[in-house]
């Protein structure tokens, strides 16, 4: 962190632009080594402020419908890929207008508008997402293949005779993995799928790849690139969300009050389910600068929201000191699916979103206020 919270807004997201940069560069040494195409998965990460930049390094953007796709066409101006499970009837032909490239969940979907796509004056290229059945996820929440899935077609439901005007199969089976489960992934897809990749233009890995993270093996992921380009002559696209923005951002936050029962508690001006609501659904434990865990310091807190909700709890974190108010805490790694997410519940004011400029620091982008709030209502 090279900033100080106490020059921010409280509560804030600052994305810091120079740790952004370095995840990009990385992310386009790769496209650079294979040719390969990389998209930033906006679910993950929409801080459209930063998609000039983002553009100067990635090919486009992949998206989960209208909304997502029109911000990218607006606010990148690269290639747009659409996905979603099923595409509406109102909002397709709007989404043809901003997209490059659809990929449909089944061949029912692909049925129902493929005249619409062939009709359109562009060229937009379309897939079909595919199911491969192979997934190292333990977890089923965020797992796309667990039993009854809905994501994608599985090699039982294929339908080799519908592929005239498919061009590219894509697969998303991972999350937050490293490319060893990315490889042994493409075995099963080559297995299973291989027959129907002869006749493809391109292939799309989804995300879900780490690649930003200091133990991720680059190597690994570029064969994986390589084996699906020289067997099939593929081109090959990644979509990560979360690697993008990877410990690229911070949560700036206040101590409004500290209390005793049982043990210390201290309430914050931010919220796990309105501010990074994966803490409650992951559910998982936001780093903390300067604190350790239960115990590991002089005092434990318990850390709570400004909401009504009893389990708005972020975790327990010990300091040195003993918190007061005022104290600003700074929670790390949360750029991405944070400011996506987040939500007015309770009346609980949004954070504000920082960019920390490499050339002037930190820079307020956007507030928000009671017009926000009111305006998602009615
Ligand atoms: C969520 C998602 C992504 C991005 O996943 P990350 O884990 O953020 O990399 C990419 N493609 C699809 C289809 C997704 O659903």
């Amino acid at each position: 962190m090279n900033f100080d919270p106490t020059a921010v807004p409280s509560p804030s997201y600052v994305v810091d632009e120079k740790l952004l940069i370095e995840n990009l560069e990385l992310l386009k040494s790769i496209i650079d080594r294979t040719n390969c195409k990389i998209l930033l998965a906006q679910k993950g990460f929409s801080m459209y402020s930063v998609y000039p930049l983002i553009g100067k390094y990635l090919n486009g953007v992949t998206s989960s419908g209208l909304l997502e796709a029109k911000l990218g066409f607006e606010e990148m101006g690269k290639e747009v890929h659409t996905y979603s499970p099923a595409f509406s009837d109102a909002e397709f032909d709007e989404i043809l207008s901003y997209s490059d490239h659809i990929v449909f969940n089944s061949f029912d979907q692909w049925r129902k508008f493929k005249d619409r796509v062939k009709g359109y004056p562009k060229k937009i290229e379309c897939g079909i997402r595919i199911n491969p059945e192979y997934s190292e996820i333990e977890v089923d929440l965020y797992n796309p293949c667990f039993a009854f899935s809905r994501f994608g077609v599985t090699l039982e439901n294929f339908e080799p005779d519908e592929l005239d005007g498919i061009s590219g199969l894509h697969f998303h089976t991972m999350c937050e993995q490293n490319s060893d489960t990315l490889a042994r992934t493409i075995e099963v897809v080559d297995a299973k799928f291989g027959k129907y990749l002869k006749d493809m233009k391109w292939i799309n890995f989804g995300g879900g790849h780490h690649i930003t993270r200091p133990d991720y093996k680059i190597e690994t992921l570029i064969e994986s690139i390589e084996f699906m380009k020289n067997k099939y002559d593929l081109d090959v696209y990644l979509e990560p969300g979360e690697a993008v923005a990877l410990n690229t951002g911070f949560l700036v936050a206040t101590v409004l009050d500290t209390m005793h029962n049982g043990m210390p508690i201290a309430i914050l001006d931010t919220s796990a389910s309105c501010h990074m609501p994966d803490v409650l659904e992951m559910p998982y434990r936001p780093e903390i600068v300067g604190a350790g865990l239960p115990n590991e310091k002089a005092v434990t807190y318990r850390f709570g929201g400004p909401t009504c909700l009893a389990g708005d709890v972020i975790g327990d974190y010990s300091f040195d000191e003993p918190l007061k108010p005022n104290d600003k805490l700074v929670f790390c790694d949360m750029a991405h699916y944070s400011m996506v997410k987040n939500n007015t519940f309770n009346g609980v004011n949004l954070p504000s979103i920082v960019l920390n400029t490499v050339e002037n620091g930190p820079k307020v982008i956007k507030e928000f206020g009671y017009e926000d709030f009111k305006e998602r209502l009615s």
